[in-house]
């Protein structure tokens, strides 16, 4: 694992100076200048370019105040002026999940997808020892062989059914991945301010595995010297520590093995009620001086064809790379969703929702990819799957938390994924659209269809980007 501290912001004057060839004290190159002008617009009225010198001018009393502003007062935004770049190189998928996990900052990732796979992956230090190490190599090279036969099964036959040669290519990558680990490294660009990165800091030092530690490690070791001031608390404590020791509190308890209420991979669980009217009642009130109770009478005493003519007015402009009103915000809806590492890799990356995650189970069997079985693979799949479940139980018994690693892209795991009526028009814009990934693809379209089922006209426009505009034909055709 390389964790490199890309770049940082610094006050552009500072640039400016440098640029000129002037000399400028290295201590001043930091982001922490920038946050403690800004700490001090709140009780200072010089005018802010004028803070921002003086805190150059004075780096160490810029340190100072922000330490007393951040950690002492608690006014912690300050720290978000603060902004790095790193590049995160050589981290396996399942330490990825962890990084990912925080929401409040961007990330750019390798594709699986795009491309091929030459890493065999990472041996976990959990596993360092014999006979762990032996059976987790061996069982990794297979599913890395198998990797590259399934790749070129499935090209063949793809070509055999007349795709041309750059789009079996591209299929097969996509779908023989469903065989490899999540111990295969991967790389990203991430992008986080100061407040984030602390927190991150300090969660990841007290991950479960040791690679995700050393991952908190690293970081810190990037930028703590660059900006003492605004992150300092990155050792975790027993808070932190001892989330992992809950479920030795939790009742002793087994399910039936059924998923909730709904037919294929995703059950709605519980929504705001009446959504359709949830939206035009906030709507009202955004717009007219009622109270909310007020605004909820009126659009009881609306008639059915009243309510569609005002969720038409309120997209009759919308094209498909408008975000819906934020008046959807306030209707929400919570979904238990069965899907492969494959498609957690995806449903992770949608940061403006609450995603609660349950760890990968092999009961719930895995997902194959349809082309592995007209390619003929499947059974060799199926076997291949077998033999990991059967390591993935010795491995457990040494180390829970780190067993995952040998796991596949197609086992499974169930999350609860929470969005508001907003976020979820954009995810099914995007996830249910013609290019995206076939796996996540058919979660969108079960999501969209639960969410029409209870607020039709709500979601009325939702679809996938490429559908949007015959949508829209379709919708306002009878008006
Ligand atoms: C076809 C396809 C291919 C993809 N390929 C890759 C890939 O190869 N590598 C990869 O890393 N990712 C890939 N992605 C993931 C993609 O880059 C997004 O991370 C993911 O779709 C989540 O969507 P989002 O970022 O729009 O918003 P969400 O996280 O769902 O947030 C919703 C909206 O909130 C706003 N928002 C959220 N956070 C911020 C922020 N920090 N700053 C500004 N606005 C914000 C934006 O308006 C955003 O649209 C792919 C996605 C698709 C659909």
């Amino acid at each position: 694992m390389k964790i490199l501290l890309a770049g940082y912001n610094i006050d552009r004057d500072l640039i400016e100076q440098l640029k000129r060839g002037e000399t400028v004290d290295e201590g001043a190159l930091t982001p922490e200048t920038i946050s403690a002008a800004y700490a001090r617009i709140s009780r200072n009225p010089a005018d802010v370019n004028i803070l921002r010198e003086k805190s150059r001018a004075a780096v160490e009393k810029a340190r100072k105040s922000n330490e007393q502003i951040v950690f002492g007062l608690g006014h912690a935004s300050v720290a978000e002026h603060a902004c790095f770049n790193f590049d995160v190189i050589g981290v396996s998928r399942l330490a990825i999940e962890y990084l990912e996990h925080f929401r409040l900052a961007s990330y750019t990732e390798k594709s699986q997808r795009y491309i091929k796979i030459e890493d065999d992956g990472l041996i976990p230090e959990e596993f360092s020892d014999e006979p762990f190490r032996g059976e987790f190599l061996t069982l990794v090279k297979e599913q890395n062989a198998f990797y590259r036969r399934a790749f070129e099964e499935i090209e063949k036959a793809l070509l055999k059914n007349g795709d041309c040669a750059k789009d079996a290519s591209l299929k097969a990558r996509e779908d023989a991945r469903y065989a490899l680990p999540l111990a295969i490294r991967g790389q990203l660009g991430m992008t986080v301010n100061g407040r984030t990165l602390e927190n991150m800091i300090q969660k990841l030092q007290a991950a479960p595995l040791a690679e995700v530690r050393e991952m908190g490690r690293q970081l810190f070791a990037r930028c703590g010297k660059l900006v003492p001031s605004l992150v300092k608390y990155t050792e975790p404590d027993s808070y932190h520590l001892n989330q992992g020791k809950l479920i030795n509190a939790l009742p002793s308890v087994s399910g039936n093995g059924k998923q909730a209420a709904g037919q294929g991979a995703v059950a709605l669980l519980t929504h705001s009620p009446n959504p359709d009217n949830s939206i035009l009642t906030t709507l009202i009130f955004n717009k007219l001086p009622l109270s909310f109770e007020d605004a909820g009478e009126a659009v009881r005493e609306m008639t059915v064809k009243q309510k569609k003519e005002l969720f038409l007015e309120l997209f009759r402009d919308m094209n498909s790379y408008h975000s819906v009103s934020r008046v959807f915000e306030n209707t929400e809806f919570t979904f238990e969703i069965m899907l492969s590492a494959t498609a957690f890799a995806q449903l992770k990356r949608h940061r403006m929702g609450t995603l609660l995650i349950q760890p990968y189970l092999t009961e719930l069997g895995v997902t194959i990819p349809e082309t592995m079985v007209a390619a003929g693979v499947e059974t060799a799949y199926f076997d291949l799957v077998r033999k990991v479940n059967r390591v993935y139980s010795r491995l457990a018994e040494k180390n829970t938390d780190a067993a995952p690693y040998c796991l596949t892209n197609g086992h499974r795991r169930r999350v609860i994924f929470k969005l508001n009526a907003r976020e979820l028009y954009h995810f099914v814009r995007l996830r249910a659209d013609e290019h995206a990934q076939w796996d996540i693809r058919s979660i969108a379209a079960e999501v969209m269809a639960l969410v029409k089922e209870v607020a039709p006209f709500t979601f009325m426009l939702a679809s996938g980007k490429h559908e949007f505009q015959e949508t829209k034909k379709q919708v306002f055709l009878n008006e």
